[in-house]
């Protein structure tokens, strides 16, 4: 069934979770503040907005609670990513997913309510060593 989904944050990370679900065959929001971004990935999304994700009435005409989930895939900026998570818990986004870079923001993200939190260095270098460990076996 197809689904909708929102990415704030179209770096490495945020555009290949859009591009991947796309493939799949969902619906794909993708929202970045830098207008090159957006651009660049305007014709492989669904839809994609020069907004700033931690403007909260910016997110709300998004009406993100349409979404099955939104994926907050800002890192570097911790406190953007903090805020945004925030603004989605209170517009009441369904699921709220969100990429974290440091035990701290991990911590934030949890006590905010985030959904589900990920680290994707840490767990693409876990994948990494166990590849490395036992390049034989196709997915560890
Ligand atoms: P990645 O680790 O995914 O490659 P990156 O290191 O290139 O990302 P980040 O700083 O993590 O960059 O930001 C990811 C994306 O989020 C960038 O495209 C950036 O323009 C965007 N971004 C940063 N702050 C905001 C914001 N407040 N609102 C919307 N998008 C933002």
């Amino acid at each position: 069934m197809k689904k909708q989904f929102a990415v704030m944050g179209l770096g490495g990370f945020g555009e290949s979770v859009a591009r991947e679900l796309m493939r799949l065959g969902h619906e794909v929001l993708g929202v970045d503040i830098d207008e090159n971004k957006a651009n660049q990935l305007a014709d492989h999304l669904t839809q994609t907005v020069i907004a700033d994700a931690t403007d909260d009435s910016a997110l709300k005409e998004m009406d993100l609670h349409r979404f099955d989930a939104t994926l907050v895939a800002i890192g570097e900026n911790i406190e953007a990513s903090i805020l945004c998570t925030m603004h989605l818990k209170s517009l009441h986004a369904k699921e709220v997913w969100v990429k974290a870079i440091t035990p701290t923001h991990h911590k934030i993200a949890e006590k905010l309510g985030a959904d589900r939190i990920f680290h994707p260095e840490y767990e693409m270098g876990l994948r990494v060593a166990q590849t490395m460990a036992h390049p034989n076996m196709l997915d560890y």
